[in-house]
């Protein structure tokens, strides 16, 4: 274990401007830790050149005083989603095989301009559709944690870190970068987040620019920080955020200082608990840990209040009519003509089913299938219209508990991290991972997920919070009371 690889970025700026230790050297310790975990399958490319030479670069600019980026020489990891100038990208997909884009995503393109050095690009689900990251082209990455020798097969059996940012939390909670940028369709940076222990928001839909970010569902879709704090993730979002004229969701909106939201002081706050969310059969590990957090924001001085929204339980129906309708539109651009593979045929037809059915893996062949199928003139009414419909009344259930409420508590996930191969063959039970987090991207509302606890397993629980839209500010500060309350130290054993 290297002391620099379990800094929190806050402490790790102190750090640097301390002179205790180099960019150079925190990347360095990064670098051979990466090395060293390669087995966790966390990163599809690793660019340790480039990190080395913005590493020098950070510490040149911080030796002239020019250090001023919110991450001036903190080394991160990208998911694979992002777009970045000349480095493979390939969203976890063999249909994208040697892809280098010409082009830098605006979020990653704010964090290289906050002096932030990238080690490399996370694996993931492919096109982000999976929840434990077994979809990927490239094989699962794995989780770190590991459950206590005795329970379920014992200390062998892999786990699962999620999805689909899978590897962002793998490296996170890894130590195998100090934070990573995830991408949020339905709750692929707040599941992943607590099936490692580490922190995770899915901002506002507009928050983040989505140009340069590899479309899944584009009304839903957002990115945002993962890291191992509520802090470093104010810092992250900081340094994401902003308006971009190339995205036309993107909202043109100030971003506040969003660490100075970090007051601690949530006296007088109405938390709303929604009875929706106490589903039938809900484990009661995960039914102890959310009263435990009712528990500690009451005793922060909060007022608990119980909410309904009636409309729960058609979100993930909803949802999985929605992003794979949304999906089947934006990957009809992969067609063997623009993007990596090609496989040839006699004609242009042959080429792009060949191309198709040699690319993309059975997940996003089922998205695909089921996307057109709602799409299509005889079941559009009664699939995607109605779909919509329903989101707009999820939507409104939350403007609703809105008025009587700041924030609302639920757990993050329905269950603990689960084994390879546990679930890849029932799409549903994969399904029913997103229950307590699709709501919120239906609803295009900002959601963290915060480490809570452990499981009689040994394994990691969050608790996730969700706000009013551009309310991220809340979601901070109660996130950090929930932080300290819980007190969650605990480290995967062997990193
Ligand atoms: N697990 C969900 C899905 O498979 C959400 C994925 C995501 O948020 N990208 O669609």
């Amino acid at each position: 274990m290297s002391e620099l690889t379990h800094l929190t970025m806050a402490a790790a700026l102190e750090g640097l401007k301390a002179k205790k230790f180099s960019s150079r050297e925190l990347t360095d310790a990064y670098l051979a830790a990466m090395e060293k975990h390669r087995g966790l399958n966390a990163y599809i490319t690793e660019t340790p050149d480039k990190a080395r030479s913005m590493a020098e670069a950070a510490d040149q600019r911080r030796a002239k005083g020019e250090a001023n980026g919110l991450m001036d020489g903190l080394p991160i990891g990208i998911k694979d989603l992002f777009c970045t100038e000349g480095v493979l990208t390939t969203a976890g997909s063999h249909i994208l095989d040697g892809f280098k884009p010409t082009y830098e995503s605006t979020v990653t393109a704010n964090l290289w301009r906050h002096g932030a050095v990238m080690l490399g690009k996370l694996n993931m689900d492919e096109f982000a559709m999976g929840s434990s990251n077994e979809t990927s082209y490239h094989g699962p990455a794995t989780n770190p944690w590991k459950r206590r020798g005795s329970a379920q097969g014992g200390s062998d059996v892999k786990l699962v870190p999620g999805g689909s940012s899978g590897g962002s939390a793998a490296a996170v909670a890894a130590r195998l970068a100090m934070a990573a940028t995830g991408t949020d369709t339905g709750g692929s940076i707040r599941q992943p987040c607590a099936f490692t222990g580490t922190t995770g928001i899915k901002p506002t839909y507009g928050r983040c620019s989505r140009w340069g970010i590899v479309a899944f569902a584009s009304s839903l879709d957002q990115a945002g920080p993962m890291a191992r704090s509520v802090e470093d993730c104010a810092i992250m979002l900081n340094a994401m955020a902003g308006h971009d004229p190339k995205d036309s969701t993107s909202v043109d909106v100030a971003v506040p200082d969003f660490r100075k939201a970090l007051t601690g002081d949530i006296r007088g706050l109405k938390v709303g608990i929604p009875k929706e969310y106490r589903l039938d059969g809900l484990s009661p590990e995960i039914a102890k840990l959310w009263d435990d957090g009712v528990a500690w924001l009451k005793a922060a001085g909060a007022e608990i209040k119980e909410i309904n929204l009636p409309h729960t339980k058609y979100a993930l129906p909803t949802y999985y009519i929605i992003a794979p309708a949304e999906a089947s539109s934006n990957l009809a651009r992969y067609d063997g003509v623009r993007f990596g593979l090609r496989v040839p045929g006699k004609t242009l037809d042959e080429m792009y089913e060949l191309t198709r059915a040699a690319g993309f893996g059975k997940e996003v062949k089922r998205r695909v299938m089921i996307g057109t199928y709602v799409l299509s003139a005889g079941y559009y009414d009664a699939y995607y219209l109605k779909a919509q419909r329903l989101r707009a009344l999820i939507a409104r259930d939350f403007t609703e508990a809105f008025k009587d409420v700041d924030v609302i508590l639920t757990p993050s996930t329905p269950s603990a991290a689960f084994g390879v191969d546990e679930n890849s063959d029932d799409p549903i039970a994969m399904y029913l991972n997103d229950v307590f987090t699709v709501t919120v991207n239906l609803a295009g509302l900002p959601g963290i997920s915060v480490p809570a606890g452990l499981d009689s397993q040994g394994l990691p629980l969050g608790l996730q919070l969700i706000g009013r839209a551009f309310d991220e500010e809340t979601l901070f500060r109660v996130g950090q009371v929930v932080e300290k309350s819980a007190n969650f130290t605990a480290v995967p054993a062997g990193y």
